[in-house]
């Protein structure tokens, strides 16, 4: 069986090293051959980003150019309307059908899996492997369709249908805050790649007068 092909969703705005970290450790434990970082039209669960979806995908653009097994993939932009994720892994199915793929989710955004649409229909699709994050833990009796999927360590020997947890490192990292430092002035080196924050800055995207949602898709 092919390696899996990693596919990472998320408003990215703006892509930091929370993301990257993560999904770098991910990528290396379970051996994924590329991810795809998928930017979201128009989130279905939360807010509209704050910068233009150009915006959000020259600035992943700019911060995977050193990650060769890391791509931008414009398939929910290009598609328009509210980013669901089934249709969006089926678009990635219908590509080569005989592939794995691995969804790779914060703890966070997994934990509202049951909430979205045609949720059910994930287990066809993809696997999914969950990603720590500061704040937000595992319930301790797992709901039954965590329960039913849970794998150990790898993926069984199957393309689609199981959930792995990764021990990824703890990062205490969020885009609300960065936006948050950024409108106040506040340095977020440690946060973001310096490319993007000077992309952001050059492009005035998180400034005080830029109010949220203004620049929405
Ligand atoms: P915001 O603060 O705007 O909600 P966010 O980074 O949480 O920003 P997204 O860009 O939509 O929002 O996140 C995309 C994915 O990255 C989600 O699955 C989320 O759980 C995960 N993620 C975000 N930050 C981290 C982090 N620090 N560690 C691990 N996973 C993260």
């Amino acid at each position: 069986m092919s390696a899996p092909l990693g596919i990472f969703g998320g408003t990215f705005d703006p892509i930091h090293y929370g993301h990257l970290r993560s999904v770098e450790f991910v990528a290396q434990k379970l051996r994924l051959q590329q991810v795809c970082f998928v930017p979201v039209a128009t989130p279905a669960h939360r807010s509209a980003p704050q910068a233009h979806a150009r915006h959000r995908l020259a600035m992943l653009e700019l911060a995977l150019a050193t990650h060769p097994r890391f791509r931008v993939d414009t398939r929910e932009i290009d598609r328009g309307g509210p980013s669901y994720t089934v249709p969006t892994l089926q678009s990635f199915r219908d590509e080569d059908p005989a592939r794995p793929l691995c969804l790779l989710l914060g703890v966070d955004a997994f934990l509202h899996l049951p909430t979205w649409h045609r949720w059910r229909e994930l287990w066809d699709l993809a696997h999914i492997a969950v990603m720590r994050r500061p704040g937000w833990s595992a319930p301790a009796t797992l709901p039954d369709w965590w329960q039913q999927h849970r794998c150990n360590g790898e993926f069984r020997d199957c393309s689609a249908g199981c959930i792995v947890t990764i021990e990824t490192p703890l990062l205490d990292i969020q885009a609300t805050v960065i936006r948050q430092h950024l409108r106040a002035g506040i340095d977020a080196s440690d946060a973001v790649p310096v490319a993007v924050l000077e992309y952001a800055r050059r492009h005035r995207l998180y400034e005080a007068t830029t109010g949220e949602s203004m620049h929405a898709v």
